[in-house]
């Protein structure tokens, strides 16, 4: 699951438009901004399989740390609660949230029973939807359209650039999608790790698309000025 965790992402918007896309990207997807890093300092690990073998080109052998369900909660609130010290907005701040618990959930679907329910524990869960590609595809595809949507319209370009940077976003994020899918297995794991951490590219681009467009009046929570000062 890759470009499902951007459209929920992006649908989010709409419960906390003055939340920016970035954010939302960054708490979406933050169990896998989380994974390159700890595969790089050795605390998770992940196999290449063989060509042949199977749909996915990994086999997700240890990642308690940033994708067991325990953890998961515990991101949660992390992420959830620094945003509220920061910005004291609360239906910001329960939207991150949900939206970093989402990722597991959506991986729950795709991935082969391997997700932690807690580090050092025996039980996994996933229902590997992976396996069935015609079916994960085209769903996963749905998720990030939707999303889409919901961001165009929950959103107005403040300039021509908001207009532009939307299309840049959704043509990087589906070639990127299409490279993953289509594109040959990692040649190592250190390779992984690397693509990975460019994701924080994706996030940096969020923070881009939203500086350019502003939510409109009738968005379910009205744009506020910028509240800057804290009571
Ligand atoms: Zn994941």
């Amino acid at each position: 699951m890759f470009i499902g965790h951007f459209g929920v992402g992006l649908g989010a918007k709409k419960a906390a438009p003055r939340v920016s896309l970035g954010t939302l990207f960054l708490a979406a997807q933050f169990l896998d901004l989380l994974w390159p890093t700890f595969l790089l300092i050795g605390i998770e690990r992940v196999a290449i399989n063989p060509p042949g073998t199977s749909h996915v080109p990994l086999d997700f052998t240890y990642y308690p740390w940033s994708h067991s369900l325990v953890m998961v909660l515990l991101w949660s609130l992390v992420v959830g609660g620094i945003y509220y010290a920061v910005r004291r907005n609360a239906r910001g701040a329960i939207v991150l949230g949900a939206l970093v618990l989402s990722h597991w959930v959506l991986d729950l679907f795709v991935h082969h029973a391997d997700l932690p329910l807690a580090p050092g524990g025996a039980t996994f869960a996933g229902w590997a939807l992976w396996d069935y590609p015609a079916l994960e595809l085209p769903i996963e595809l749905a998720i990030f359209l939707i999303g889409l949507i919901v961001y165009q319209r929950t959103t107005t370009p403040r300039d021509r650039t908001g207009k532009l940077a939307l299309l840049v976003l959704t043509v990087f994020l589906v070639a990127v999608h299409l490279a993953n899918v289509l594109g040959p297995p990692p040649p190592s794991v250190e390779a992984i790790a690397w693509v990975g951490q460019s994701q924080w590219l994706i996030v940096a681009l969020g923070y881009w698309v939203d500086r350019h467009r502003v939510p409109r009046v009738n968005s379910v929570e009205a744009p506020l000025p910028n509240k800057s000062t804290v009571h």
